[in-house]
């Protein structure tokens, strides 16, 4: 009961998000008009179907598979994806404010969607109009559902997954580490390296598949401590044959690199919606106990600002970029361990919220991490804090021993 009472009130409110700009959100999109996509509307679906649940949703897949498809029956699987698709093509504004939101109620919700997103977008960006026809308005109601597997593309050194260009494809060896969404997802985006550099993204099935010139084969959903139900896995192609027909897109040679300069924020917003769930717990023990009023007051001014500069860091340097996202993840951390704090021992249990969301917390520290954002994050965490003993002295002025 204690859990649905915090949810109930909604953790963006202590955040200032003024009424105001939760209403220009609104609009109404869609090839026939029907469909409507407002914050408002996604956070009351959160509160009424999500959050009584999301402990159970951070472990059962049928319960995580359900929530996602219900996304898909209010056409917010399809955010990224052209209207003439069925999509909604939401700007970059509301998907993150969507994302973070997310975040607030179940990381594993908000990781999913992410991936089935991610796919729906690199699919609006393909040359291919027959592979689009033939996915994005399935992808867009969730009928289809697909992931992705790229993010090996960063490594340096020798490829993870190597593609050789036949007659009417390539084909593919290799090994990709991370793919999200076994038993839920039916298809992914995969990516591999040609001897020149360039990468080719194709449509894999996400199922061990075995035919006469080539194998694709699944591991067992990885023993992960975060996010357990979205079912994370690790895929061997030998000699897998990727037909031109289902070829997304080609990129050229370190292009991810760029693309992950231009989108330094992008997992950010998960990050603030963390920090947020922490401060949400932390929250439900004000009525309780009186210091815990100062430093809640203080993690949210700190949250607020954070989240206010990368809202509006569009035009900044990366450097600052990435400043701000090392923030985020080390403000994710602090808010989620102040939940655990305040929670005591009971935390410690597996199925207790601050230990879900102390979870996420850590995952969100490192998806879609790059190398100078693992230098950030780590800058970060070094910086100096030194116990302020004005503090220690007023808890013992108190008398809370
Ligand atoms: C639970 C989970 C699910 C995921 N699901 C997906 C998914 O569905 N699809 C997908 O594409 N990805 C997925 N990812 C990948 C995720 O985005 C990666 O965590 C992220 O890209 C970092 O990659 P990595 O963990 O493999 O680390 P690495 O690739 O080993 O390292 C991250 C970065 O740091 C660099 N680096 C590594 N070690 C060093 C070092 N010692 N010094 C300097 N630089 C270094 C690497 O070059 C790279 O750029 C998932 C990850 C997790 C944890």
């Amino acid at each position: 009961m204690e859990l649905v009472r915090w949810l109930v009130i909604h953790p963006s409110l202590c955040l200032g998000i003024r009424q105001d700009e939760k209403m220009t959100m609104q609009s109404s999109i869609g090839m026939t008009g029907v469909k409507t996509f407002s914050l408002d509307r996604v956070d009351a679906f959160l509160r009424d179907r999500v959050a009584p649940q999301a402990e159970a949703m951070d472990h059962d897949v049928t319960l995580l598979q359900q929530r996602f498809a219900e996304l898909g029956a209010r056409g917010w699987l399809g955010l990224r994806i052209a209207q003439e698709w069925g999509g909604l093509a939401l700007g970059d504004r509301e998907f993150r404010q969507f994302q973070e939101l997310l975040a607030q109620y179940s990381g594993a919700l908000a990781f999913l969607q992410a991936q089935h997103q991610s796919a729906g977008s690199f699919l609006s960006q393909s040359p291919n109009r027959v592979l689009q026809a033939q996915y994005l308005p399935q992808l867009a109601q969730g009928a289809v559902a697909m992931g992705v597997g790229f993010s090996h593309l960063r490594r340096a050194g020798e490829p993870l997954v190597k593609a050789t260009a036949i007659a009417g494809g390539y084909r593919l060896t290799g090994t990709i580490p991370w793919i999200t969404g076994f038993g839920i997802f039916s298809e992914f985006i995969g990516a591999a390296v040609l001897p020149d550099g360039q990468a080719v993204y194709g449509v894999l099935p996400l199922a061990t598949t075995q035919v006469a010139s080539g194998t694709l084969h699944l591991s067992p959903p990885l023993a992960l401590a975060a996010l357990t139900a979205t079912n994370t896995v690790t895929a061997e192609l030998h000699d897998w044959l990727l037909p031109s027909e289902q070829v997304v897109f080609m990129r050229p040679a370190g292009a991810i690199h760029d693309s992950d300069r231009r989108n330094v924020l992008q997992h950010s917003f998960y990050a603030l919606g963390t920090a947020q769930a922490g401060l949400a717990i932390v929250a439900q023990a004000l009525p309780q106990r009186e210091f815990v009023r100062s430093p809640h007051a203080a993690l949210t001014q700190e949250l607020h600002q954070c989240r206010t500069a990368i809202y509006n860091a569009e035009q900044r340097s990366v450097e600052a970029q990435l400043q701000l996202r090392a923030w985020a993840i080390d403000l994710a951390v602090r808010c989620a361990h102040a939940g655990v704090v305040v929670s005591a021992g009971a935390a410690n249990g597996l199925s207790h919220p601050a230990q879900r969301v102390f979870r996420e917390a850590m995952l969100f520290s490192v998806t879609g991490q790059t190398t100078a954002v693992m230098a950030a994050t780590l800058n970060q965490l070094a910086q100096p804090r030194s116990p302020d003993s004005e503090t220690a002295a007023q808890a013992i002025s108190l008398n809370l021993w």
